[in-house]
């Protein structure tokens, strides 16, 4: 059924499609007496220039052609990724960090606002630290959350890291829940969410189109076990058409190498979700160049993750056409910091700038930075030109 209210249009048409009734078919086509456009509708449905009609009124779009939209929400160097699917289903990569007075709780808020959803079907807590699952509690406060999902008890025994999961553990009494086990995905309409990493462990198998021998991991260096909650990260694989996007949390570089080597069981990624804020804990060269996304998203503080090592691997990946960041790191100077119209937040002052990803089922997206109104187009793999840049 892919009759659900519509974003990216006024408000009365909105609400005038919400009350129309859903067609037995459950084609996307609209029908009601108090509609206006019904005529014009019809004429549309009749004539064969389907795409004139589409273009001068949109809603008549069947869901799997509008876009899917991802928020990069700025939590200060933690991690919080909303995405709203075009059947208007929403999944949220964790909520930040709590006791800062509902600041990332609000941010949120702010982009699910923008995105014209009132509710979070699901939201994933990669692990139990404080910038990821820190902002529940306040979360919950604001925003009705459907399901929650996460890889199960807290593995680590601090005094801190026990309360924190005890106060999640409050929040989501009630909820719904869902716990991740890799291979399985997570039942969201409209864009494919698989869960390879949780709990420690990984996807036995490649996914499908993946398993090419990776030739970077004869050279990787080994590091040393990670007892820690990082390395039991839930990590997704999500794809929405053709658009691949890899998002493995905090997950840390040996556990990378059970994902990669020696064969490359997620295959390549458009857009790459730089793990662990961009620390050299993770982001493995067999890792980050196996992916050889042609995006990295660094989520960032100005004096959290974005170690320089990292950010060579991560540069150097095969195919890379562009890194965006969150926040101006600290640490990297003019050296290694992206250039300016790339990155969210340029000063330390809490300016809260998100990023928008507009992604398209043939690959194409487009990345919009609201500070400096800076958007760049990314064309579907195969197609014509070169990727574009525009103001707005
Ligand atoms: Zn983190």
């Amino acid at each position: 059924m892919r009759m659900l209210p519509a974003r990216g249009r006024s408000q009365s048409i909105e609400r005038e499609q919400a009350k129309a009734p859903v067609p037995p078919n459950g084609s996307s086509s609209f029908h009601s007496k108090r509609d206006a456009h019904s005529g014009f509708r019809d004429f549309c449905r009749r004539l064969s220039t389907a795409i004139l009609c589409a273009a001068v009124f949109p809603a008549i779009l069947p869901a799997a052609q509008k876009p899917l939209e991802i928020f990069f929400i700025d939590v200060e160097g933690g991690q919080s990724t909303l995405f709203v699917t075009p059947a208007g289903q929403s999944l949220l990569i964790d909520t930040g960090w709590g006791y800062n007075g509902f600041r990332d709780a609000n941010r949120i808020v702010a982009a699910a606002k923008l995105a014209h959803i009132k509710k979070i079907d699901y939201v994933v807590i990669t692990h139990y630290h404080a910038d990821h699952v820190g902002g529940v509690p306040q979360l919950v406060q604001k925003m009705p959350v459907g399901t929650f999902v996460d890889h199960g008890p807290d593995r680590e025994t601090s005094k801190q890291s026990q309360t924190l999961y005890s106060e999640y553990q409050a929040a989501i009494a009630g909820s719904n829940h869902i716990l991740a086990k890799p291979g399985e995905q997570i039942p969201i309409k409209g864009m494919d969410v698989v869960i390879v990493s949780a709990d420690g462990n990984v996807i036995e198998h490649a996914l499908p189109g993946a398993g090419d021998p990776n030739g970077n991991c004869a050279s990787v260096q080994q590091k040393a076990t990670d007892p820690s909650e990082n390395a039991r990260s839930v990590g997704l694989v999500i794809t929405f058409g053709k658009l691949r996007i890899v998002d493995l949390g905090d997950l840390t570089w040996q556990k990378e190498l059970k994902l990669v080597c020696p064969d490359n069981k997620l295959g390549r990624a458009d857009i790459f979700v730089v793990s662990h804020h961009g620390l050299a804990l993770s982001n493995s060269p067999a890792l980050v160049h196996a992916l050889a996304p042609k995006v990295a998203i660094m989520n960032n503080g100005s004096k959290k993750g974005a170690d320089p090592a990292a950010w060579d691997v991560i540069k150097s990946s095969p195919g890379l056409l562009d890194f965006w960041q969150l926040h101006f790191a600290d640490a990297g100077g003019s050296e290694h910091n992206t250039s300016d119209p790339f990155i969210a937040n340029v000063t330390e002052a809490d300016t809260g700038y998100y990023l928008k990803v507009t992604a398209n089922e043939d690959g194409s997206f487009e990345i919009y930075n609201p500070r400096n109104k800076f958007t760049k187009q990314y064309p579907a793999i195969g197609a014509l030109g070169t990727p574009t840049t525009k103001a707005r």
